[in-house]
């Protein structure tokens, strides 16, 4: 008898941690700076080895992506129809391209007019690659997330691209990528193996960071977790680190979705009324806009020794 009990708990035990651990969580990937962002090192291959290791670990996770292209990467004209060769592997993936603009200006820096060129010149290669594709949703991404430092200007480039047919896509997890991969890139140009992996660790450790605090801002918002969208670029860490990361993602209950799923939630409805110089997560712009004043001081910041050897670059 006493042992039936036992067994009944421990079957009722294993059913409810088990569905803990399977908690329905979903995330969109979003993937920036293609069709490679290079540091001090020969961009074709490179780009090349990145891409197949990218490529591969996404369809490895059943991962639907959004790639977002800057066509000023395919300028050089000897190398031009490789580096198209690469953002046609992101397609034959079944990757939706989207637009960064042309070359990765800053919002901040330019008039409406100047941003609306590159908004224009963004996308003209892109678009012909996803022509067999048939009608799809048009992703627009600003660099760095500036969506405009006046509210004159982040209306006019709204209007801009909306008259386009453009969505600006919004993240919520964000994981500071691109300052990790100066100091990798380099180590690993270096052959300090140990250096890198160490800046590798860390990097997971605080992707997990950034999208457990986006888990509990989440339900402080809206009362549940929504969909998340992580923001990554297309670089040598993500080649290395991407399928840990995902594996990672799924072991915490994380399903991937697109974005068009992701977005068919309707806290994306929320407006982003935000303002600034900076460009935080739409956790952030929400609670302006819901004039919520959530405390962000447990977002969390990169390690500080990770800082110090981005700074020295
Ligand atoms: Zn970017």
């Amino acid at each position: 008898m006493k042992s039936t009990l036992m067994v009944v708990v421990f079957l009722l035990c294993s059913s409810v941690c088990a569905q803990t651990s399977r908690a329905q969580r979903t995330m969109a990937v979003t993937i920036d700076d293609l069709p490679y962002i290079t540091i001090d090192a020969p961009y074709l291959p490179n780009a090349q080895r990145a891409t197949k290791e990218i490529l591969r670990v996404l369809a490895k996770h059943k991962a639907p992506v959004v790639g977002f292209v800057n066509e000023s990467q395919l300028e050089p004209a000897a190398e031009r129809d490789a580096r198209i060769a690469l953002l046609k592997q992101w397609v034959g993936l079944g990757a939706v391209l989207g637009n960064h603009t042309y070359s990765h200006r800053d919002l901040n820096q330019l008039t409406v007019e100047q941003f609306e060129e590159e908004i224009t010149k963004g996308d003209v290669v892109t678009r012909e690659l996803m022509k067999a594709r048939g009608p799809y949703q048009l992703y627009f991404r600003h660099p760095m997330t500036h969506t405009g430092d006046t509210p004159e200007k982040k209306a006019a480039i709204e209007q801009f691209l909306a008259a386009r047919g453009y969505k600006v896509t919004p993240h919520t997890i964000e994981n500071s990528d691109f300052i990790f991969n100066v100091p990798y890139a380099q180590a690993r140009h270096q052959n300090d193996l140990a250096l890198a992996k160490r800046l590798r660790d860390a990097y997971l450790d605080f992707s997990m960071a950034a999208t457990q605090f986006a888990e509990n801002i989440s339900p402080q918002m809206f009362g549940r977790e929504i969909p998340q969208i992580l923001l990554i670029h297309a670089n040598d860490l993500n080649a290395e680190a991407l399928d840990e990361l995902l594996t990672r993602c799924e072991a915490r209950g994380y399903r991937f979705v697109s974005l068009d799923q992701a977005m068919a939630d309707p806290a994306y409805q929320t407006r982003d009324t935000w303002v600034g110089k900076m460009g935080p997560t739409w956790f952030m712009r929400w609670s302006a806009s819901k004039n919520l004043n959530l405390s962000f001081r447990a977002d969390p910041d990169p390690p500080t020794w990770v800082m110090d050897l981005y700074n020295q670059r």
